[in-house]
């Protein structure tokens, strides 16, 4: 008599040494499928993973060889959760830092800072780097004087949420070369030239922070993302596979910058990477047309308020039509599909033409603002919308101002899905955690921070949300990937707040847990 038993108690593949295909049979008792029982009914089911695929639904199911058995006691089982817009070595540096984004003044600011000193210090010499602030909303000023207030001897770097300053203490201005600054603010040059500095980090340091953020991820019931990191990143992923981190499916995307040298080996979208147990794909070509609406460098068909007159007052086109038209020809005819950044309707518009003339297919990614015809053609060229819905939550009071007399059609994810857009949901991490939930809830309610919905027209019903973050799945099938979510409470029906806060008691990939806690584990006899 032996016993058999998943990986580990918080598992993850990470080390392990279990090649991801020897996964013995898991056997899931009394599931509730999400997506077809509904909160009222009493049933359970039992659902068997063999090779990779969910092979068994059904009641009473025998127990197979070897396999492992675990009880959901009613638990609910969905389809596993995809990121479609994550650049992942930035979220997993960011992760690690201070979020400081919650702070409603410079002072506020300061003192997260200070409490971070005292409770988790940095190691000696290290610098304490924090993320998020937005100095444009606050009624104080950011001053290097207090940060010293609060930061002894430790320098202290703070980078804003769109990246484009970032405020130091004395110690980190000297560190930096802008010693005797008189704010402390830096802005642009100055300061990609610190948040630069402040992210360098070895490869091998990266693949096993990058390897954290992974298994975190997991542990949130992701299954896959689209690392759309701008680095070339194909070869990486393999890497960090071979060292153990599988627990995450991962299509990595190319910039123009390395388009060449993927069509000269030959990768096509949705290629798999050999030796990576299947896990890594060559992803989309990605190409960024416009900025983005907190730099007012998205490019819109009209001013921006209060910039009317000034010859940046519609933000920035990055690309031509006939550069982009190139572009697109030139990847889509190497086997690689599109995904068009794209934030401002002027954009959106010139995308979709583009789009259009090379008939290739594709994404938009982000989509933010939308001419009325143009929601229409996404439906009939079948492009794909790739949103980030918390983007929403965190800018509506920016799109209010910038946009105003706009917002109706900013957003549009109810005219998109109305329309017959296929969706696709993301996070754009870091700009916003690498936490599907997160999307789904503000794509569903359009609220956070008990405010009141913004623009509850544009809200999504909550099985669209779902198969806009699982590649269109809303349950689970026999002959489906055995790549799954269990669940405290049905996602379908979860509020705003219990979808922020999801409790995720297992993840499986390929029919291999990467996720579990929370569940009995039952013994299993093997002869
Ligand atoms: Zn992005």
């Amino acid at each position: 008599m032996s016993t058999s038993q998943p990986s580990s108690g918080t598992a993850s593949g990470q080390g392990t040494g279990t090649a991801p295909e020897e996964a013995p049979p898991v056997l899931l008792r009394n599931a509730r499928l999400t997506g077809v029982h509904s909160s009222e009914d009493a049933d359970r089911v039992d659902v068997l993973l063999r090779d990779g695929v969910v092979a068994e639904i059904g009641q009473g199911l025998a127990v197979p060889d070897g396999a492992e058995v675990v009880d959901l006691d009613g638990r609910w089982l969905g389809p596993g959760l995809w990121d479609s817009h994550v650049h992942m070595d930035q979220w997993a540096l960011v992760r690690r830092r201070l979020d400081v984004s919650s702070a409603g003044s410079a002072a506020a600011a300061a003192s997260l800072v200070g409490e971070r000193l005292r409770s988790q210090p940095p190691a000696p010499g290290q610098p304490l780097i924090g993320y998020g602030f937005q100095d444009a909303l606050w009624a104080d000023e950011p001053t290097r004087a207090l940060l010293d207030a609060v930061s002894g001897d430790v320098p202290v770097v703070l980078v804003s949420k769109d990246l484009h300053s970032v405020w130091l203490d004395s110690r980190a201005l000297e560190a930096h070369g802008h010693g005797g600054h008189p704010t402390g603010l830096l802005r642009e040059a100055d300061a990609f030239a610190v948040s630069t500095a402040v992210s360098a980090v070895s490869e091998d340091q990266l693949d096993e922070w990058v390897g954290e953020a992974a298994e975190a991820a997991a542990a949130r019931g992701v299954v896959g993302i689209v690392d759309l990191e701008m680095t070339l990143s194909v070869d990486r992923w393999a890497r960090r596979v071979a060292a153990g981190t599988t627990c995450l499916r991962v299509r990595a995307g190319v910039y123009p910058a390395d388009l060449d040298e993927v069509v000269g080996r030959g990768l096509r979208t949705g290629d798999v990477v050999p030796d990576t147990h299947g896990l890594v794909e060559m992803g989309p070509a990605k190409i960024i047309t416009d900025g983005s609406l907190g730099t007012r460098t998205a490019w819109c068909h009209d001013s921006y308020v209060g910039m009317e007159g000034d010859p940046a007052a519609r933000g920035v086109a990055t690309y031509g039509r006939e550069a982009l038209v190139d572009h697109l020809k030139r990847a889509s005819s190497a086997g690689l599909v599109p995904a068009v950044h794209a934030i401002g309707d002027a954009a959106n518009a010139s995308a979709l033409d583009a789009l259009e003339e090379v008939g290739c297919g594709g994404s938009i990614e982000h989509a933010q603002l939308l001419d009325p015809v143009d929601v229409e053609r996404f439906a009939r060229l079948g492009i794909v919308a790739s949103i980030q819905p918390e983007h929403a939550m965190d800018d509506r009071d920016v799109a209010d101002r910038l946009w105003a007399g706009r917002t109706g059609r900013s957003y549009a994810w109810g005219s998109l899905a109305e329309a017959g857009v296929r969706l696709q949901l993301g996070s754009d991490a870091p700009v916003a955690p690498l936490d599907p939930w997160v999307a789904m809830a503000a794509a569903v309610w359009r609220a956070r921070d008990g405010r009141d919905p913004w623009h509850p027209e544009q809200r999504l019903a909550a099985r669209t949300a779902l198969a806009a973050s699982t590649g269109g799945r809303t349950s689970v099938e026999v002959g489906s990937v055995a790549d799954l979510v269990v669940t405290e409470i049905d996602p379908l029906t979860a509020t705003d707040h219990d979808l922020r806060t999801m409790v995720v008691s297992a993840t499986l990939l390929g029919g291999r847990f990467t996720h579990l806690t929370h569940l009995t584990l039952l013994t299993l006899l093997t002869p």
